[in-house]
């Protein structure tokens, strides 16, 4: 892998990673600098204990627009976008409308009471083009695009991680207009993080307990469960073993482990790395086809029948430990989609965003079977 380190003309960092030998990266962007007005803020839920992201800038970011404006195509003459190359294989900047950010993070603000807790939005929000095809998507690349691709996490995930501050890096791709992506061109986001998220705390303090109760570690005896019981399996490898989670919270939900607790992808070794893009690739092909026939297991249902063209909006979640404090924590990836049907989505409603207690419509043991019945 050769990386090209280059700043945008607003002075943001932006990477390429290309092939080994490949050409010199010396296109520089012709914009002129716009001033970013990024002030985050973080704020604590003096109720739950959760910090909460307030980025208010972001309001004004491009919502859906045009093939021909989109900002994430490389530059062409005349069209200057965020990639001031004429083509490139991955890249990852940071992003113009960060939730966190290194520069002119926002002050926090007096307070008069104790319960009132900010703190400035330290951190870092990057983007990262998976490819210069606008109309691609991460289950069409190849093999050794998506190794290209994940030595960018690898190496995202280091630098980010040593920034100070920097508590946990978060890498993960928003698929479809259905999820809320603002921008349909391939890409996914890396948040590096200066606190604990709700969930690793929460999978933090479950290890822990789990760890005090037995001796155990709770990914490891987990993960042997779910091999040992099949039911929910989706695909194994040498390395890696997908299945359905047993309590899965969403219709369609994968959680993909290495066999070897690893905390982060930095850690994984040559055949763990050399496995996992095509099992990747698999897992989101298998998404992707999951409502494509009429055999699908709610396909049929609901009488607008199976539209093959839409494809699965998804959530791919990277989850690694943090720097510190995770000691207990296996890395993993959790895919999972909102669609339920062919022509149904599963929206988090009343019980889900008023409470957090999830209700599935899905038999996580069908949909196992169901992603193994469209395997490659
Ligand atoms: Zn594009």
């Amino acid at each position: 892998m050769r990386k090209t380190v280059t700043k945008l003309a607003d002075g943001r960092e932006l990477v390429y990673y290309d092939p080994d030998g490949f050409e010199v990266r010396d296109a520089t962007d012709l914009r002129t600098p716009e001033p970013a007005a990024v002030r985050p803020e973080l704020r604590l839920d003096p109720v739950l204990g959760d910090w909460v992201t307030v980025a208010a800038h972001r309001q004004g970011r491009p919502y859906q627009p045009p093939a021909g404006d989109c900002p994430l195509c490389p530059s062409r003459r005349g069209r200057s976008t965020e990639i001031p190359a004429a083509d490139y294989n991955v890249v990852v900047f940071e992003n113009r409308f960060p939730s966190l950010s290194t520069q002119g993070a926002g002050r926090a603000p007096d307070s008069r009471s104790p319960l009132f807790r900010a703190e400035p939005g330290t951190g870092r929000c990057e983007v990262v083009c998976f490819t210069s095809d606008h109309d691609a998507s991460f289950a069409g690349l190849s093999e050794s695009r998506a190794a290209l691709v994940l030595d960018a996490w690898i190496d995202r995930t280091t630098e980010l991680a040593a920034l100070p501050d920097v508590r946990q890096v978060y890498c993960f791709e928003n698929r479809g207009a259905e999820i809320g992506v603002t921008l349909s061109h391939p890409h996914g986001q890396i948040y590096a993080y200066p606190f604990l998220t709700p969930r690793t705390g929460k999978m933090i303090a479950r290890a822990a307990e789990y760890r005090g109760r037995t001796g155990r570690n709770l990914a490891e005896d987990l993960l042997a469960a779910e091999r040992l019981d099949r039911r929910r399996l989706v695909l194994t490898g040498t390395h890696w073993t997908a299945f359905v989670p047993f309590a899965a919270r969403w219709p369609y939900e994968v959680h993909l482990y290495p066999h070897r607790r690893v905390p982060d992808l930095p850690a994984l070794g040559p055949a763990e790395r050399a496995e996992l893009p095509p099992i990747y690739l698999e897992l989101l092909r298998r998404f992707d086809r999951l409502f494509d026939t009429p055999a699908g297991v709610d396909a049929t249902d609901g009488g607008g029948g199976p539209t093959p063209s839409a494809p699965t909006p998804y959530i791919a979640a990277w989850h690694q430990a943090p720097r510190y404090g995770g000691e207990e924590l296996s890395l993993h990836l959790e895919l999972f989609t909102i669609r339920r049907a062919a022509n149904k989505f599963k929206f988090l409603a009343g019980v889900e965003s008023g409470q957090d207690a999830f209700v599935n419509d899905v038999l996580p043991e069908a949909a196992a079977r169901r992603l193994r019945e469209v395997a490659s």
